[in-house]
């Protein structure tokens, strides 16, 4: 028995920590994650939303903000905006020590994956997570004001400029990690975290063999919308931009032919009708993480319907 989770950041983390908690064994787990947000600042690669993964199944998150490091302090970044360097991406010290150690090693030729790898075992990570890619695949976000880097939108612009469309560069030619086909190979349950459609699940959907190897599996999504707003981030306001109202249909009609599975938040429960005819599956309760019991519950209740111990509603 394994099982996939598709991962974004903090929605994403979220999601997996309670799937790592809730496996009886959590070396049973990988969690596959979006590496289109990643890019390079002040010479060091940062990996935003693989380092909110690992710190969140490590229990090293600080649960503040989601994402960095419990107990983290800013002295380096203070010293930076008194020299007049740019302080708009919050770098804390000990997360500072994440993306010194991953460049060096980076810059010595070694793959992203291993070094994550290593990461994990450092930090005690019982799963087992995996870059999507070891290649370079940043997403660039179409707007009104021309193609952005994604954390020139994300943070610098804090995701103002209105979206026309997304581009993963590279994507066509990149190659999956090593593992991660063989992991959705042998998963006997796929689960796309409450991540969002667009900018943390799509890129990972978009390397060469991912898609294709999800065919026919038991692939369950949960919805990142609920009662037609996004938990955080700007997953409503992207829908919106495109052209479509945020739902948590309109995220299941967004993964129409994919999923055989979705979740809905309870707040949503009208909407089942309308998401089963687009996966036969549909289950209706509690989807807001809001502590770990309630990330283990959700995990929990998931795990079990997706294999079939508990009837859909
Ligand atoms: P990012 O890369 O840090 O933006 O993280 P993700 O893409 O993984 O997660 C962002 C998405 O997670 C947003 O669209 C949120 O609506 C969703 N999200 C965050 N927390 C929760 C939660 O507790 N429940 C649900 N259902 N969605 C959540």
């Amino acid at each position: 028995m394994h099982t996939v989770v598709l991962a974004g950041g903090v929605g994403g983390a979220k999601f997996a920590a309670g799937v790592q908690s809730a496996l009886p064994n959590p070396a049973d787990l990988t969690v596959v994650v979006n590496v289109g947000d990643d890019f390079t600042h002040f010479g060091l690669k940062i990996c935003p939303d693989l380092d909110t993964v690992c710190y969140t199944l490590a229990g090293l998150e600080n649960p503040a903000t989601g994402w960095g490091r419990r107990g983290e302090s800013w002295r380096v970044m203070e010293a930076v905006a008194v020299l007049g360097g740019p302080d708009w991406f919050r770098l804390g010290d000990l997360d500072l020590a994440t993306h010194l150690e991953r460049t060096r090693r980076l810059q010595s030729g070694q793959p992203l994956s291993r070094i994550v790898a290593d990461f994990c075992k450092a930090w005690g990570i019982p799963a087992r997570v995996l870059p999507v890619t070891d290649d370079a695949v940043p997403t660039m976000v179409l707007t009104d004001e021309g193609e952005l880097a994604f954390q020139e939108y994300f943070v610098h612009r804090r995701w103002q400029p209105r979206v026309r469309g997304f581009r993963f560069a590279g994507a066509e030619n990149a190659k999956t990690a090593p593992g991660v086909l063989e992991a959705l190979r042998v998963a006997d349950a796929v689960l796309l975290a409450p991540s969002n459609p667009f900018v943390s699940i799509a890129p990972i959907l978009a390397i060469p063999g991912v898609l294709e190897a999800l065919a026919g599996k038991p692939v369950a999504a949960v919805s990142p919308i609920v009662g037609g707003e996004a938990v955080k981030g700007p997953a409503a306001k992207m829908f919106r931009e495109l052209g479509v109202t945020p739902s948590a249909a309109a995220v299941a009609a967004h993964y129409r032919g994919l999923i055989s599975h979705f979740v809905l938040d309870k707040t949503d429960a009208d909407q089942a009708a309308t998401v089963r005819d687009i996966a036969p599956h549909v289950l209706v309760t509690d989807t807001m993480m809001t502590s770990s019991a309630k990330r283990h519950a959700l995990a929990a209740e998931v795990l079990a319907w997706v294999r079939g111990a508990r009837d859909t509603i």
